[in-house]
């Protein structure tokens, strides 16, 4: 679902970033859409994807110690780097098995499942400066995460183009690292709706100790409600899915009338966990 950008590039190699400065207008960084609330009709700036030689990972060697490091450009999926820490026997990220989407959208939304976040993983970060047109590597705490959030140089609002990170893991032995994996999932599957179109979370869980946004929205008995083909899912009402040729304009409304419910009825009011790009 959502509108028509001025224009769609995937840059598929690192000497192709020089080729971004010939697009006209303004452009944001698509990884694969998982966090993302697209508007109807026609969009004012262009989208660009990495692709090709930019969803690569690979192992570092010469970690000391329990040090275990793994690079990768951020087109690669979080899933793929979840499974390369597996093969080479890096613990940390086995939460990365369960969040759909690429490294570059995890980093830029602090990505976390079952109590952890890759934040804390992170040792290095290269960006894209397109003033410059030249890379820019950034070690901490020229950047912080907190929750959902990525800030450079202390601002959460610049919004860099992430090209690649450098990630510290801890040994584990493979076989844990798979046992914790399979557990992560299967307390996904009992929990979440699989199989539908979603965004995730659409609301931010408010700080402890006020209930998760999913129990607020379940509580006001938003379950199962719906808004032409958008509707809060039966299985976690956190989570609205797409049941059928749903318009963003059908998420808004169904986004709009869960806020008015849960601030009415527990005087919270919940702010967007998934992003929207307006038009
Ligand atoms: C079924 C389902 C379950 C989910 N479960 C979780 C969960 O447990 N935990 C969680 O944290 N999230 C969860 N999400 C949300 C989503 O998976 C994460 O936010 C994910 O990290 C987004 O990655 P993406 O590549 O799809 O990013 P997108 O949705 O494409 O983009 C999200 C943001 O990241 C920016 N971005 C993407 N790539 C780059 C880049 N290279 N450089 C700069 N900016 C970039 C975009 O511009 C945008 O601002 C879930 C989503 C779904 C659909």
């Amino acid at each position: 679902m959502g509108g028509t950008p001025d224009y769609f590039a995937e840059v598929f190699h690192e000497d192709g970033f020089g080729e971004l400065a010939l697009l006209n207008g303004p452009y944001r960084v698509l990884g694969r859409g998982s966090n993302l609330l697209v508007d109807d009709g026609k969009l004012p700036f262009g989208v660009v994807r990495l692709a090709g030689a930019l969803t690569k990972v690979w192992p570092v060697v010469g970690g000391e110690g329990d040090a275990v490091f793994l690079e990768a450009f951020s087109g690669v999926s979080l899933r793929a780097v979840a499974r390369m820490a597996l093969d080479i026997g890096g613990g940390g990220l086995e939460f990365g098995i369960t969040i759909p989407g690429s490294l570059g959208g995890a980093l830029r939304m602090n990505a976390g499942a079952h109590g952890q976040e890759i934040g804390p993983l992170v040792e290095s970060l290269a960006v894209f400066d397109p003033k410059k047109g030249a890379f820019r590597e950034l070690r901490k705490p020229e950047f912080s995460f907190g929750y959902r959030s990525l800030s450079v140089g202390g601002s959460s609002d610049e919004s860099p183009f992430l090209i690649k990170a450098l990630l510290l893991l801890t040994r584990r032995d493979p076989r844990d690292i798979r046992t914790t994996m399979d557990a992560f999932l299967s307390r996904r599957k009992a929990t979440q709706p699989s199989g539908v179109f979603s965004c995730g979370c659409v609301f931010k869980n408010p700080p402890l100790p006020i209930p998760p946004a999913g129990r607020l929205l379940d509580l006001s008995g938003l379950k199962g409600a719906c808004i032409g083909g958008a509707m809060v899912s039966k299985a976690h009402a956190n989570f609205f899915v797409n049941v059928g040729n749903a318009s963003a304009s059908d998420f808004f409304r169904l986004i709009n009338l869960a806020r008015t419910r849960v601030l009415k009825d527990h005087g919270v009011e919940l702010s967007l966990e998934v992003e929207v790009w307006k038009g």
